[in-house]
């Protein structure tokens, strides 16, 4: 499954850490890219810099028109998760949501009430206000694991840089020859 993520609303003095926070845990959790709706070209800058180090093909491409990025989304044959808090309950939603390419909407100041009607479903993960890095975490967890997948062993091909987990203590090896 594909899956993309839209950031709406990035403001760039006061977003930049919680957006790249977005992106870091897109990229973490298995989504290919983010759409930002910003010209903020810090972000993509950030991420480069992790997919260098650590691996992995994921972008940030900066967007001037989030109606068409949808538009264009949906007329592949995409469908569109806009999450809020207001939305269908997420474990709820999770059997209807059959894609074989999603975008994920999520917001930073208030959304565009529009975005209500254009997205397939308007999922909440719980019904109380929260983080949108904690929202977009849980819903890539549940989603890839409804189709067999874990998220968490997303696979992260070339970097400079791999971590050996151990119980204790700090290993990272250089793939760099
Ligand atoms: N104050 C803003 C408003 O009134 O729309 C919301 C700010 S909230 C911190 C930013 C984003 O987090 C939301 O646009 C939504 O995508 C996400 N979010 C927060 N709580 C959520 C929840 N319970 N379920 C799903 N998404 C949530």
């Amino acid at each position: 499954m594909r899956i993309v993520i839209l950031r709406l609303g990035h403001r760039i003095q006061r977003d930049q850490r919680i957006t790249t926070h977005v992106a870091l845990t897109a990229r973490a959790l298995g989504a290919e890219g983010m759409l930002l709706d910003s010209d903020d070209s810090g972000i993509e800058k950030s991420l480069q810099e992790v997919g260098v180090s650590w691996g992995g093909s994921f972008y940030v491409k900066r967007i001037t028109s989030w109606k068409s990025e949808i538009k264009k989304w949906k007329d592949a044959g995409g469908k569109v998760i806009h999450l809020t808090m207001y939305g269908i309950s997420l474990p709820d939603a999770i059997p209807e949501i059959t894609a074989d390419a999603l975008m994920i909407v999520v917001g930073a100041e208030k959304v565009p009430p529009e975005i209500y009607s254009l997205a397939d479903w308007n999922v909440g993960v719980g019904n109380q206000p929260h983080s949108e890095v904690a929202a977009l975490a849980i819903t890539l967890d549940r989603l890839q694991a409804a189709s067999g997948k874990d998220a968490l062993r997303t696979q992260f091909p070339g970097g400079e840089r791999q971590i050996i987990p151990h119980t204790a203590g700090k290993e990272v090896i250089s793939k760099v020859k």
